[in-house]
């Protein structure tokens, strides 16, 4: 009886952040910019012939490719693009990390890496880190397959710094390492500049944070050609054609536009310290974030009632039920007024609590 349900391959999903309908929530959960993109980006949108639709397009994104390496001071060969970094990431799981050797990546860390290795029968270790959260390279000398590290980490924030990374890809040589590098703009050190150096490097970066376009989806990786053409005939392996014509237009225009980049940077990056004092006074813990959210503690009251409290009165935070993290709140850096809203809540709640 019913011998297709035997044959059905059964995963277990990455469950995403709420992105809930209502417009007038705070949304400070899932780590999205809280301004616009750039401003070519609405000019390219409104200028857009709709009559181009009829056509494929361009299999290999060139001129957002050509955006990317003009950007990084690279070539059009040493840049992949995705529909998102989830995209790229996927890829790379499946492209670099075909053995019986298990993947290494830290026991905190974002949690798709283990649902990418469990959905390609990858197998895989998690690393732990120490009591404060911080990596330590030596426990990466173990025979394995591959190495993904988020610099700086999610959800903690944390940035292990160049040296330590640097210290995990030369003792590896035999592996690829996977620097996913989603939130670096915020304030670390990029490993970029290595990929010259170590052949064995792949760099990825998003256009969804520092680039405030999550709805478009973008992500990309940098490293040395052979890295980058295996890539490619992986995707081509799937389907040529996943970024649209508009996306490849938008993502090259917001590249290009370096001030509104830097300016709305400066500009989370303000909020983020105002919003570490805040907290501080209020009673809560955290690591020295270099990225667009705050991973925190309270010293008296539990994340979970903290989470609840926020969500009732129309702020959205991220809780994650998980071991040694789950007292922790990721808090998402918004505009000043929604930080300022967020802080005076808070304010309020803690005194009658
Ligand atoms: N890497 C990390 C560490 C992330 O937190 C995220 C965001 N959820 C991603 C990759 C994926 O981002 P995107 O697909 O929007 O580029």
């Amino acid at each position: 009886m019913y011998g297709w349900k035997k044959r059905i391959r059964r995963v277990r999903p990455y469950v995403p952040g709420e992105q809930p309908k209502q417009r007038k929530l705070i949304k400070l959960n899932t780590n999205e910019n809280p301004y616009p993109p750039a401003p070519a980006v609405e000019r390219i949108l409104r200028g857009f012939d709709a009559e181009e639709l009829n056509r494929y397009p361009d299999p290999s994104s060139t001129l957002l490719l050509d955006a990317i390496a003009g950007r990084y001071g690279l070539g059009r060969e040493q840049v992949f693009v995705g529909v998102g970094s989830d995209d790229v990431l996927a890829m790379s799981f499946m492209t670099f990390f075909h053995s019986q050797s298990p993947v290494f990546f830290p026991d905190i860390t974002y949690s798709f890496y283990d649902v990418w290795a469990e959905t390609f029968d990858i197998p895989y270790r998690k690393i732990p880190l120490d009591k404060d959260f911080e990596i330590h390279p030596e426990d990466y000398a173990g025979e394995n397959g591959g190495i993904i590290i988020p610099n700086p980490n999610a959800p903690t924030g944390i940035d292990a710094g160049r040296e330590k990374l640097e210290q995990i890809i030369r003792a590896n040589p035999d592996s690829v390492v996977i620097i996913d590098e989603a939130y670096v703009d915020f304030g670390a050190v990029s490993l970029l500049p290595l990929i010259e150096q170590y052949d064995n490097l792949l760099v990825v970066q998003t256009f969804s944070k520092s680039r405030a376009l999550a709805g478009s989806r973008i992500g990309f990786a940098m490293g040395n050609p052979e890295l980058i053409r295996a890539l490619w005939n992986v995707r081509n392996s799937f389907n040529s054609y996943t970024m649209d014509r508009i996306t490849q237009k938008l993502g090259a225009a917001a590249m290009e536009d370096e001030d509104y980049f830097q300016t709305q940077l400066a500009r989370v990056i303000a909020s983020r310290e105002w919003t570490k004092k805040q907290l501080r006074r209020l009673g809560f813990s955290f690591f020295d974030s270099r990225t667009n959210f705050i991973f925190a503690r309270h010293e008296r009251l539990s994340a979970e009632e903290i989470f609840h409290a926020l969500k009732e009165t129309g702020i959205l935070v991220r809780h994650f039920a998980l071991p040694r993290i789950d007292n922790y709140l990721r808090i998402s850096i918004g505009t000043d007024q929604q930080m300022r809203e967020m802080v005076d809540f808070l304010d309020r709640y803690l005194a009658d609590h």
